[in-house]
């Protein structure tokens, strides 16, 4: 048994990507398999615990039916232009067809240098691997699009970072595609809008099949990909997460997360909450997210504006429009979000939800915990729930708001728990389970911690330690690329 590559991407877009080579390691292992992700895939799991299996998933042989490329694209890094980036320690494996139809890519980050590199190594370590593992899992037990992680595999090898020699990993995850808008600036910088058009058709037959061969599809596809990415904002609202590095080469067509890499958890609510160790300036934000795809959408339109009108003007008045549209459908989808978080089962006062944010800020209330206190607050008990207040004055009133604008507090209270995550990966916790798999000694509290994140929503007996944010005294998390 094999895997059954279908590799549109190396068909359709000559021009858009260079071959890759998987460059051999001394000693491939499987650290980690999705095998629960892997059926869905319908992926033989047995073969891809075979030798041949591992040699494929830690990119140390590609099998006859791959076809390894690294894609190109350009981007915008924290608001400069970048004409060429591309996948300099990644590649696409090929494009794999689930049983229910849908075309997944395989693509192995860390894979080894690539034309793109640059002075990069093509490396990835251990830690961020699993980092990436499980944060993504995380977003997918969230319910939140994502790449999702298929294996993680270490290489036998070593890799010279910042503290010194860490094992080599190559982390295997698959996307409904890595199509970013990055890609398309790429052609759009270097004058090929042909190009353009044919990576922007390439990205309609695969996420928007029914726009294909339409008049007019350009412009219907650049609402598109904003109505997701507005989509998928407000869902990291919902949960507190910080994605650190929203540059527009890590940002899809596709409205699926991507590039796991300062990502984290706010716990306490402040809209300034930045883990970055890069992010400076505080582009990327908690609170500036929202601000931010905006920003990408407009670079997204640039990139397809000769494509949506021959005439200037018109192409520009009809993409500033469009983009226009996206702050719009993303208050929409925050609203709904947090409608849902307060237990409403369709739309809620929107001054409730703007004046939850106002009552949560300085606060030092833990994000996630203040929605799963909510249903007991609202039926009972407000004490335990105020005691987390520097200053509960604000949350009586509110409360009787919240309580006003439900018809039934019971029902309520169990929508709040279906939807109210008890366990996200919480910072503290993701360091702790990553120091002790630090070359694989003790895996235990990694797939202890993975296991509860992966269904966030579900109360486990061992799960207090989990749910619980950060001792007072533990140090302020920072976080790296
Ligand atoms: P990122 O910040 O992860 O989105 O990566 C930005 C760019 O840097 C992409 O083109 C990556 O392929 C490239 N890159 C990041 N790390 C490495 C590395 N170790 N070796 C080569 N290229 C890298
Ligand atoms: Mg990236
Ligand atoms: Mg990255």
């Amino acid at each position: 048994m094999s895997i059954a590559f279908d590799n549109s991407y190396a068909r359709d877009l000559t021009g858009a990507y260079v071959a890759a080579m998987p460059q051999g390691w001394p000693d491939p292992q499987l650290a980690l398999l999705n095998t629960a992700w892997a059926e869905t895939l319908g992926l033989d799991t047995g073969f891809l615990q075979t030798p041949d299996g591992v040699a494929m998933l830690s990119g140390h042989a590609a099998p006859e039916a791959a076809q390894p490329i690294a894609q190109a694209y350009a981007g915008h890094q924290f608001g400069g232009f970048n004409p060429q980036l591309g996948d300099g320690r990644a590649y696409l494996l090929g494009e794999v067809l689930a049983p229910d139809g849908a075309r997944h890519d395989i693509h192995l980050k860390g894979a080894g240098r690539t034309p793109f590199a640059r002075g990069g190594d093509g490396r990835a370590v251990l830690g961020p691997v699993l980092r990436e593992y499980l944060v993504s899992e995380a977003m997918a037990g969230l319910g939140i699009p994502t790449t999702r992680a298929l294996a993680a595999c270490t290489t036998g090898d070593r890799v010279l970072r910042q503290n010194g020699l860490e094992p080599g990993a190559v982390l295997a995850r698959t996307g409904a595609s890595h199509l970013r808008v990055g890609t398309l600036q790429f052609f759009a910088a270097r004058g090929q809008p042909d190009m353009v058009a044919r990576v922007a058709d390439y990205a309609i037959a695969r996420h928007d099949p029914d726009l294909a061969g339409t008049e007019g599809r350009y412009l219907a596809f650049l609402s598109r990909v904003g109505a997701r990415q507005a989509r998928l904002v407000a869902q990291w609202m919902g949960v507190g997460f910080v994605h650190g590095v929203m540059n527009t080469d890590n940002c899809t067509l596709s409205g699926e997360t991507i590039d796991y890499g300062p990502c984290a958890f706010m716990e306490r609510y402040d809209p300034a909450t930045v883990f970055s160790s890069i992010d400076h300036g505080g582009r990327y934000a908690y609170g500036n997210q929202p601000g931010i795809i905006m920003w990408n959408m407009a670079r997204l339109a640039e990139a397809m504006l000769p494509l949506i009108d021959p005439d200037e003007d018109r192409a520009v008045s009809l993409a500033t429009a469009a983009v226009e549209a996206v702050q719009d459908q993303y208050r929409a989808e925050w609203l709904a979000v947090f409608a849902r978080k307060l237990g409403f089962e369709r739309a809620c006062p929107e001054v409730l939800v703007d004046d939850l944010h106002r009552l949560l800020e300085g606060q030092g209330v833990d994000f996630t915990n203040f929605f799963r206190m909510l249903p007991d607050a609202l039926t009972g008990d407000t004490a335990t729930l105020a005691a987390e207040f520097n200053d509960p004055s604000g949350l009586s009133p509110w409360l009787d708001r919240l309580r006003a604008g439900l018809d039934n507090p019971d029902t309520a209270a169990a929508r709040m728990r279906a939807v109210n995550p008890i366990y996200i990966p919480r910072n503290h916790l993701v360091e702790h389970a990553l120091e002790a798999a630090s070359d694989l000694g003790d895996m235990d509290p990694f797939l202890s911690l993975l296991q509860h994140v992966q269904t966030p929503f579900t109360p486990r007996a061992d799960g207090a330690a989990f749910a619980s944010p950060a001792p007072q005294d533990a140090p302020s998390v920072v976080t790296f690329c």
